[in-house]
């Protein structure tokens, strides 16, 4: 069995973490590539193609949010970020400039892992051309026709709720921010409407939520905005 092993790239200046991260990562078998800033980041996502980033945001050189938007310029390798418990403002501005998950510091190897695996399977699962439909649960919503079911019985949503859950369904496992959600569904002149989301989040919940208060499938990332787990 030879299987091409998956190629990451860890930006990481902290020789301690990164040593982690590398060890972790190379014995789930993955092709670990590193760097230590944001010049040779973009030197080695350039010349070793990484199927997936890992993004720390304090690096020597520069910031990691301008390290993410000039991946994006060239690359579409989902970014996961490392972040500081307090740098809750840098974490949101990362994933607006392009990350897809962010892990805060301390965080585990399984936690790593999991967050790595769910990236690589929604990336390799991105929009595949005959996808009409979206499962969860007991809901079913049909892509096509643009209606929803719950246990086989029709669902009503508001077009507001259909795009928010569209939205989100669409990119299992990535954190989206409540601007992104405000500029995608709202449009951009409603940057500052954050109670939009929450209110029109709620009332999706109880539709498609077995217990709304407890959601497992439209999760909340606290501060930040929202993950949709299938
Ligand atoms: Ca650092």
């Amino acid at each position: 069995m030879s299987e091409i092993a998956v190629r990451i790239l860890i930006v990481e200046d902290e020789e301690q973490i990164r040593r982690f991260l590398r060890l972790t990562l190379a014995a789930e078998g993955y092709e670990v590539h590193e760097a230590g800033s944001v010049a040779r980041g973009l030197i080695e996502a350039g010349t070793r193609r990484p199927e997936l980033i890992v993004v720390d945001l304090g690096l020597p050189d520069g910031d990691g949010v301008e390290l993410i938007r000039e991946l994006r310029l060239f690359t579409a390798a989902p970014v996961i970020v490392l972040s500081a418990r307090s740098g809750e403002a840098d974490k949101i501005a990362a994933l607006d400039a392009g990350a897809d998950d962010y892990l805060v510091k301390p965080f585990g190897a399984g936690e790593l892992l999991a967050r790595v695996r769910a990236q690589l399977r929604r990336h390799q699962q991105r929009t595949p051309a005959g996808a009409t439909t979206i499962e969860f649960g007991d809901v079913r919503v049909d892509l096509v026709r643009r209606s929803v079911e719950r246990a086989g019985v029709a669902l009503h949503l508001t077009a507001i709720e259909y795009k928010l859950l569209t939205h989100l369904a669409a990119e299992p496992g990535r954190v989206i921010t409540h601007q992104q959600l405000l500029k995608a569904i709202w449009g951009p002149g409603h940057a500052g409407d954050l109670h939009y989301v929450r209110v029109h989040m709620a009332n999706l919940r109880k539709k498609v939520e077995a217990d709304p208060s407890m959601p497992r499938h439209l999760v909340t990332e606290a501060g930040v905005g929202y993950r949709f787990v299938p």
